[in-house]
């Protein structure tokens, strides 16, 4: 059985003070949350400040991106040992935002999840095709793609650390949610890329999770798909009412 993840990515939205404030309301709501992990993503200003809000509850603190590198000249990075010591546990990798807005490739992709993992942080690496490479009937070889390309050169082990959110692009921040089967369905595709590269035991308990336009209406419909393990929520986990009523699905 999976342990579900409910995680909100908070992208470049608010400051250390309304963060802290989001934490303050948001933990009383989700403490009886045992059910799932509850995973929030501050920007970087804002990691350590949640970390320290959220200690001794079931809040878990993800950065939103992470160098390759230790450390060095790498102006603007941050890397997987300052996350940790600033408290996240997670770290969201490949958000197609930044492969749209920052290059973001799979080689790199592949780059900042072994940092991550070396760093001792898990990641949650999001692939996912455009509306234009589905409506090409492309969606399984972009997964293939992504997915060859994202997880190359891991051991089973090093791959049994790491999330997996299905992000169809076309329903990020569009308010079109890919139906909870059209979901399972890439989800499913996901999993048997899984059994082939690192063995049906591994596939069995990987989490994937799906994001896109994910809300307390939609949330139901999409967990009971046995093949979706969470969700990654953007626009609705920015306020704590709607990202609370979203990890409180059942
Ligand atoms: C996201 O940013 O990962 C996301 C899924 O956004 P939204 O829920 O707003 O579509």
């Amino acid at each position: 059985m999976r342990h579900p993840v409910i995680a909100g990515n908070w992208k470049m939205y608010k400051t250390i003070a309304e963060a802290v404030r989001f934490i303050d309301v948001l933990k009383p709501k989700v403490a009886s949350a045992n059910h799932c992990e509850v995973v929030v993503a501050p920007p970087f200003t804002a990691l350590k400040a949640v970390a320290e809000a959220a200690r001794s509850s079931n809040i878990q603190v993800a950065a939103q991106d992470v160098s390759w590198e230790k450390e060095g000249a790498f102006t603007g990075d941050v890397s997987a040992s300052m996350l940790r010591e600033a408290g996240c546990t997670h770290v969201i990798i490949g958000h197609s935002e930044r492969r749209q807005y920052h290059h973001e490739t799979d080689e790199r992709v592949n780059r900042k999840l072994k940092a991550a993992l070396a760093g001792d942080l898990t990641p949650i690496v999001c692939v996912g095709e455009t509306l234009e490479e589905r409506e090409a009937g492309r969606t399984q070889a972009v997964l293939e793609r992504q997915f060859t390309e994202g997880f190359a050169a891991l051991t089973a082990q090093d791959f049994s650390r790491i999330i997996i959110a299905y992000e169809p692009v076309w329903a990020i921040g569009t308010g079109r949610t890919a139906t909870p089967e059209i979901a399972a369905e890439s989800h499913r595709a996901l999993r048997s890329l899984i059994v082939k590269q690192f063995g049906g035991e591994v596939a069995e308990q990987t989490r994937i999770l799906y994001g896109g336009s994910v809300k307390p209406d939609n949330i139901q419909g999409l967990m009971a798909q046995e093949e979706i393990d969470g969700a990654l929520v953007g626009g609705a986990s920015l306020k704590a009412d709607s990202f609370s009523a979203i990890v409180n699905y059942l």
